[in-house]
């Protein structure tokens, strides 16, 4: 069961999505909504394509409360990776989390379920607190392997970053939910959410602390409903983060 104190954090993965005009009229219509709403009792991330980075970093300075996330990590730390970006370099630009293990990339990039443990070790060395996705896709929910698949993308996670895996955020995704418009139902998030704590508790005292969020078509009306779940901490938000209206009304479940 969850911890009350947990506090809830809502993500909005921008994916590839975005320019420089588009970003600053978010940025500035977001912290004008919340400027308008009562004082944030979540945690809020805009995970931004690189080139963006440094344009995201100098808007939300002195912004405390919008963090700044990337959507991927190198495995490596530095040297002969071309296109690749290093946790020390999203450091230079104040970046808080790094999503690793979205199931864009796992799919489009074939990266297993080892890069996926490095790359949240080379964030965690950083500073940088890696948001681990794991979900089943259609097929497996079918079959009825979903425990099974998200308990082994975890355990390789825990395997490598066991000391400090209380310092993960876990991101259930569905692959059957994620720009589908399809959500799972809040109890089957919640179901697979508990399997996931229990998971971590075996691994850590701090389980309770981590913060285990659903992503999957998300959006304004049916995330008061998810994020009422016990083991529900939040959010990571793809199509709806791009609607600040929508972004804003699920920060308010949130809260
Ligand atoms: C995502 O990309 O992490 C995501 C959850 O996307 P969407 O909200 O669009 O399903």
């Amino acid at each position: 069961m969850n911890a009350p104190k947990i506090k809830k954090l809502v993500a909005g993965n921008w994916k590839m999505n975005g320019n420089m005009q588009f970003n600053q009229s978010l940025i500035n219509e977001l912290m004008y909504g919340l400027s308008r709403q009562a004082q944030s009792g979540c945690d809020i991330a805009v995970c931004a394509p690189s080139p963006y980075l440094l344009q995201l970093s100098a808007m939300l300075h002195g912004q405390p409360e919008v963090t700044l996330g990337a959507q991927d990590v190198s495995a490596h730390e530095s040297g002969a990776y071309t296109g690749e970006v290093s946790a020390a370099m999203l450091q230079d630009f104040r970046v808080r989390y790094a999503i690793v293990g979205h199931s864009e990339r796992r799919q489009y990039h074939a990266e297993s379920d080892a890069a996926v443990a490095a790359k949240a070790q080379r964030a965690l060395g950083a500073g940088i607190t890696p948001i681990v996705c794991v979900g089943e896709t259609l097929a497996e929910r079918e079959a009825g392997h979903t425990e099974e698949v998200v308990k082994r993308q975890l355990a390789a996670v825990i395997h490598v970053n066991g000391h400090c895996i209380s310092e993960i955020v876990v991101a259930y995704e569905p692959v059957w939910a994620i720009g589908t418009g399809k959500t799972a139902t809040p109890e089957q998030a919640q179901a697979v959410h508990a399997v996931l704590r229990q998971q971590l508790s075996a691994a850590s005292e701090h389980a309770d602390r981590v913060r285990i969020v659903y992503g999957g078509s998300m959006n304004a009306a049916n995330a008061k409903d998810l994020l009422a779940q016990p083991d529900i901490d939040g959010g990571l938000i793809g199509g709806a983060s791009l609607k600040v209206p929508d972004f804003l009304s699920i920060i308010a479940a949130a809260r």
